[in-house]
């Protein structure tokens, strides 16, 4: 059972890394990585932090997991760069970030295609979901299999985890558990930053109310 480290604020993500990246130096052997650290592809130098570290990995012989998010933290992000003078380190805007995301998830699939690795795709993004399905397949990345999955929040944007897993992908739901106190402004958290994500269970409403009304019509005639 893989470890995924979060990712979190830029102010503390270095040091996030370095206990990451030492636990996978000492941990991950062989083909399967147990230690994956996590890559937010709305900050501008994403895909650049990422290849510094596949290429320190590949010099160390060690095998690297990969979880990739966009990122939850544009708004404590914006406001602490705004008010001490410095550049956002995000995107500019959401279309780099798109791109961003899947630059680096084209990137990793080919890496584990030819070599040891893996990577988790943590997206409610329906186009980001389809474009890295259409890549693993072109490479012949087995589906299911440990080097990639695809991960949603529990109860966000069911219709994309269940059109992968019916393709043959394996599929996560993460679920936040723990006191009230701690649950409650994580997920207040997930909903302010994420508006996506909000739009994107609006989409699984209209598919729900739509499976209802096929299967009460299936029921009465
Ligand atoms: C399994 C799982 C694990 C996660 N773990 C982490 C984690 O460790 N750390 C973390 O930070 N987040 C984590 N997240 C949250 C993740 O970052 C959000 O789900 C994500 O931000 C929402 O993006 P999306 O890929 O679902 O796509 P979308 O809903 O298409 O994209 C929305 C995202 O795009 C980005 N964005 C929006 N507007 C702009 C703009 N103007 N400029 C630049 N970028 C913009 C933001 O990141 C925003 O959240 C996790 C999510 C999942 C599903």
């Amino acid at each position: 059972m893989p470890l995924l480290v979060d990712a979190e604020q830029t102010w503390v993500q270095p040091a996030i890394d370095y206990f990451t990246y030492s636990a996978a130096i000492m941990h991950n052997k062989g083909d399967n990585p147990i230690v994956f650290g996590t890559i937010q592809t709305y900050l501008k130098d994403a895909k650049e932090r990422l290849l510094l570290v596949t290429k320190a990995a590949d010099k160390m012989g060690v095998p690297m997991g990969f979880k990739l998010v966009r990122g939850a933290y544009m708004s404590s992000e914006s406001k602490l760069a705004e008010s001490l003078g410095y550049a956002s380190p995000i995107h500019k805007t959401i279309k780099d970030a798109h791109n961003c995301f899947n630059g680096c998830s084209s990137f990793l699939l080919e890496k584990i295609a030819n070599g040891p690795g893996s990577v988790v795709l943590a997206t409610h993004n329906i186009e980001s979901g389809k474009l890295a399905a259409a890549k693993a397949y072109e490479l012949g990345i087995g589906k299911v299999n440990h080097k990639m999955e695809f991960a949603q929040l529990y109860g966000m944007s069911d219709a994309l985890s269940f059109g992968l897993s019916s393709a043959g992908f394996q599929v996560s739901k993460y679920m936040p558990f723990g006191p009230v106190e701690m649950v409650m402004p994580y997920l207040l958290r997930r909903a302010e930053e994420n508006r996506g994500i909000l739009a994107a269970s609006g989409f699984d409403r209209q598919l729900i109310r739509k499976e209802l009304g096929r299967r009460l019509k299936a029921a009465v005639f």
